[in-house]
């Protein structure tokens, strides 16, 4: 996918979120959706999931194939998987990472970023200031 395009794909994705939804204090992730191949697996809203937690694939991508247990790797803007896992665990998965590295833990609001200070990773959140380290 060139590169336009995958904008223009993530410009309509977000186009198709309701205006109450932008709105809502609440953040949620959006579900898995998966499709089966094989004995493999691709996630296809990946991209959307990724845009919704505002990290880094890089930071991503490692601790949740380590935390699923399996191998993986970008295709496009889905993400596929070895073997077959079911959908509440990868969203279970997603929602250990935002809980860790995306929702801040004093006020527990998503917009927060990830810094690199001194080789540590330092979370700093814009909506109350607090920063602290994160492991890994
Ligand atoms: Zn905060």
């Amino acid at each position: 996918m060139d590169f336009e395009l995958y904008k223009d794909y993530l410009k309509r994705a977000s186009d198709q979120i309701p205006e109450g939804a932008k709105q809502s204090e609440r953040f949620t992730i959006p579900g898995v959706k998966l499709r089966y191949e094989g004995r493999n697996s691709l996630i296809l809203n990946f991209s959307k999931i990724i845009q919704k937690i505002s990290r880094d694939v890089k930071h991503f991508l490692p601790i949740f194939l380590k935390n699923l247990g399996t191998m993986g790797e970008l295709r496009g803007g889905q993400l596929f998987l070895k073997g077959q896992p079911k959908n509440d665990v990868l969203d279970r998965h997603i929602n250990d990472y935002v809980n860790k590295y995306v929702l801040c833990k004093i006020c527990n609001k998503p917009d927060t970023e990830i810094v690199k200070e001194d080789k540590k990773l330092v979370l700093i959140c814009h909506a109350c200031g607090a920063r602290y380290s994160i492991d890994e």
